[in-house]
């Protein structure tokens, strides 16, 4: 006989199977976001984990590095090409116009799942990661963008990581600021073509305020002297972000100048932020936002300016550190076919009262004790054929070895004292 093993299938590449004390910190980062997001009135929205490729690509432009090069897109059967979502706000948007959400605006949105991009996977850089996420869609005025910065500082005040994590803000202005600013940078940069990367050489003509945003050591050379956009603001853009900056500081959230801050994505307006750390080495930027005030209008609705931001829950997580599986309040450990039995009852019983409960049904007698004092249990409930035949268990507190028989009715209260 030949011997035909299986073999395996490899998860994909920058996938994760996210366990235990991971998980829990994972879970932590959720649950929190769930918590503050109810207190700032964010409406919880679920979202398609596919769209057509067109509500990315009109939206987050054609020259990002998303859309150019970490999409993930194919044809369905039906010969559509569709796209797993790298991002969520362009879907939100999408939602917000085909939903008819208008009349709700200003909208105050949050979701949370995962997006897909081919990236080159390391430490905190994943093809499927996941993200938190806050929109305001509908409203023009600073006090957006103030309250989802807060929000965000809160965040990460309760999360406990807040410290060692700055906020670093900028303003790309109006329209018009804009561009005056990006005609300087296509002159600056000019002058520097053939010391540039490729792919910035590349975005000089298509995109060239992405030249900011490089990564390569090539480029960073020349952004610390590019011109800067405080010299080309008008005033409206700079009463902007003067309200932005007065809110932050009556709200007691430090910030940071970065006047060469620019997001990724090609459709941001006014105000963009990061929030940084130097405790996860090259992939330091937790959470990114900023004012979007021309994408509705790109993806063929009104004018409708909006604001948002996006976390990283894993980098989030990394930065939470490990936290402990929760430990049961009692390990319910019954021997003999009668008992096991009866104990399923029990043990629904007080779960039903709101216990944590463990139940150790495998091995012997000295595994299942072992398994109770594992579980980290204060009592554990042992039920033997002798006990179940008076209608009582013994109840023994683990940290002392004592033990008590107890009967099976008066339980509840000798369990939850
Ligand atoms: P980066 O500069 O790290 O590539 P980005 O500007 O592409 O980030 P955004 O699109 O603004 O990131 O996404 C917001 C946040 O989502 C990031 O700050 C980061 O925490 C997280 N994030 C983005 N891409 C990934 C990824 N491939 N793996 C894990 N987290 C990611
Ligand atoms: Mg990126």
């Amino acid at each position: 006989m030949t011997d035909k093993r299986i073999e395996t299938p490899q998860a994909i590449r920058g996938t994760q199977d996210i366990f235990g004390a991971e998980a829990e910190a994972f879970a932590h980062v959720v649950e929190t976001f769930e918590r503050i997001r109810r207190l700032y009135r964010f409406r919880r929205v679920e979202m398609p984990v596919f769209e057509k490729t067109a509500v990315f690509s009109r939206s987050l432009g054609e020259t990002t590095d998303v859309v150019s090069k970490e999409m993930y897109s194919f044809e369905d059967r039906g010969g559509e090409s569709l796209t797993l979502r790298p991002e969520f706000t362009a879907g939100l948007t999408r939602a917000f116009l085909t939903n008819g959400w208008q009349q709700h605006a200003p909208l105050k949105l949050a979701t949370h799942g995962p997006l897909f991009r081919y990236e080159r996977p390391q430490k905190g850089r994943y093809r499927q990661f996941h993200q938190i996420n806050a929109e305001i869609i509908g409203a023009a005025e600073p006090q957006a963008d103030v309250e989802l910065l807060v929000m965000a500082d809160q965040l990460l005040r309760e999360l406990g990581i807040a410290d060692g994590v700055t906020l670093q803000l900028n303003t790309l202005g109006d329209g018009e600021s804009r561009e005056n600013w990006r005609r300087a940078l296509v002159e600056y940069f000019g002058d520097h073509r053939a010391e540039l990367s490729e792919d910035s050489q590349d975005r000089l003509e298509r995109n060239p305020l992405r030249i900011l945003d490089s990564k390569d050591r090539r480029d960073r050379a020349f952004v610390a002297d590019a011109p800067q956009i405080d010299a080309f603001l008008s005033g409206e853009a700079q009463e902007f972000f003067a309200a932005v900056t007065e809110g932050l500081d009556a709200a007691g959230v430090a910030w940071e100048r970065a006047g060469s801050l620019v997001r990724g994505l090609d459709y941001y307006r006014h105000t963009a932020f990061e929030f940084v750390t130097d405790r996860l080495g090259a992939q330091g930027t937790v959470l990114g936002g900023g004012r979007y005030d021309g994408l509705v209008e790109a993806l063929g609705g009104p004018a409708t300016p909006a604001v948002g931001w996006a976390a990283g829950i894993e980098r989030l997580a990394m930065l939470v550190g490990e936290r402990g599986e929760p430990s049961a309040d009692v390990a319910v450990v019954p021997m003999g076919a009668a008992a096991e039995a009866a104990a399923a009852g029990i043990v629904a019983d007080l779960r039903r009262a709101g216990l944590t409960v463990d139940m150790a049904f495998k091995g012997n007698m000295k595994k299942r004790m072992s398994r109770a004092n594992d579980s980290g249990a204060r009592h554990a409930v042992i039920l033997g054929e002798e006990e179940l035949a008076a209608g009582e268990a013994t109840v023994k507190t683990l940290s002392t070895g004592d033990q008590a028989r107890v009967p099976l009715t008066g339980l509840l209260p000798v369990l939850k004292g």
